[in-house]
């Protein structure tokens, strides 16, 4: 009796003790490549959720010698990847349609799946996704969001857009009779008192930034034509700047491209249709190109081409000459491949494309962490390795500065100094 009264007396304390100590971690890879540059035989220190000392180990106050060793034999430490364009609320098109899954499925069932793909993103090593639109389901990314800063479940930290605006008529699901009010996958609104009361009530609800729809295929034989007018834009980015969250434009043709540009939005997504002017554009005011490549060849692997065996599709090779030249011309990349357009936890694949397409791999390394954090406004939190920052961090077998492939090896996830995956 005595003995076991001792084991629950000891057990208690210990839970007690870890309770309230602050978790102490000295992580050993082969290299950490730190947002920036790569750095053979660094060491990583974290106490609590914060980084507090990277370098070389001798060099870390003595205390340093109560930390938990974490050797990482093998490994390439990195800041905790950052998803710059993802829909967590859809699943693969080829699984389902993009307009069953705004029209037939429930709020409950995909909020069900957006549970388990934040999971999968989250032990990918991207601990961090800006979530583009909801795409139908409301504002539920808000809560999503809000349960897993909770540690309810699972899951990356999100950046959310909630509804997404689009101008009347110019979205979809479309194609019924003019008599039925069909769903749309993103909120309707126009004209000065519109845009902005919408604007405001998706604030009010919880969007960290505007996302709008620039552009869309609703020309007269369906081509992709220009939405609001650039007046309409402008209102929207003043409101919501005022408010002090940036507007980001889904644009795909030149026109729609320019005056989300000019009217001030800070991310041009897809950009397919970019020119040399506008790139020169974008660079002269600063707006960064998010160019979801891993979308575009989804999409054409779905409609039947077989990569690797068939010929390029003429969309892709056009896709592969457009980034390059937005390269050449000095636009800032965002990593961000649209993912839930394909599986959510390979977002790599974006990144893997981003080399394939012309772009060195420690620069693709560097988009996805210190670029995105830049971008996104987060650089004082994440995105690098470094003193005082959350300790965001994922390890991968290999080193993807030379084969970028290496990033779908993750084998270990810290979220907030919080281990999510071991070896
Ligand atoms: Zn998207």
């Amino acid at each position: 009796m005595i003995a076991r009264f001792c084991f629950w007396l000891a057990a208690g304390l210990l839970t007690f003790t870890s309770l309230h100590a602050q978790s102490s971690y000295l992580l050993r890879p082969d290299r950490v490549f730190d947002g920036e540059s790569m750095h053979e035989n660094w060491s990583v220190w974290v106490k609590g959720e914060r980084i507090v000392a990277v370098g070389n180990a001798t060099d870390f106050p003595a205390e340093v010698s109560q930390a938990e060793v974490v050797v990482l034999a093998g490994m390439t430490l990195l800041p905790g990847l950052i998803e710059g364009h993802s829909h967590l609320f859809l699943h693969p098109y080829n699984e389902t349609p993009w307009d069953d899954q705004v029209l037939k499925e429930s709020r409950a069932y995909r909020t069900a799946r957006a549970v388990k793909h934040a999971e999968l993103t989250l032990l990918a090593g991207f601990t961090t996704v800006r979530d583009l639109g909801t795409e139908g389901a409301e504002y539920d990314d808000v809560g999503l969001k809000k349960a897993i800063n909770e540690g309810i479940i699972p899951g990356p930290r999100m950046i959310v857009a909630t509804r997404a605006l689009v101008a009347t008529g110019s979205y979809g699901p479309t194609g019924f009779g003019a008599d039925v009010a069909v769903p749309q996958g993103a909120e309707e609104a126009d004209g000065h008192d519109g845009l902005i009361r919408a604007v405001r009530t998706q604030i009010g609800k919880g969007a960290d930034l505007i996302k709008i729809y620039a552009d869309y295929r609703w020309g007269p034989s369906g081509e992709t034509r220009p939405t609001y007018s650039e007046d309409e834009i402008r209102l929207i980015v003043e409101t919501a700047r005022s408010s002090g969250r940036p507007v980001v434009a889904h644009a795909s043709t030149a026109e729609g491209m320019r005056r989300a540009i000019q009217a001030g939005v800070e991310t041009i997504e897809h950009g397919n249709g970019g020119t040399l002017e506008i790139w020169k554009l974008m660079k002269d005011k600063n707006v960064a190109l998010c160019p979801t490549l891993a979308a575009g060849d989804a999409i054409s692997q779905y409609r039947g081409w077989k990569k690797g065996q068939d010929p390029e599709p003429e969309r892709i090779t056009q896709k592969k000459n457009n980034f390059k030249q937005a390269l050449s011309a000095g636009v800032t990349m965002v990593m961000g491949g649209d993912v839930g357009v394909y599986a959510h936890g390979t977002n790599a694949r974006e990144m893997e494309l981003m080399v394939e397409y012309g772009m060195k791999p420690l620069d693709v390394l560097k988009a996805a962490t210190s670029g995105n954090a830049r971008i996104f406004h987060q650089e004082q939190q994440i995105g690098s390795v470094k003193s005082g920052l959350l300790a965001d961090l994922v390890a991968v077998r290999g080193n993807p500065a030379a084969v970028i492939q290496d990033l779908q090896k993750v084998a270990w996830v810290m979220k907030g100094g919080k281990i999510y995956k071991t070896p």
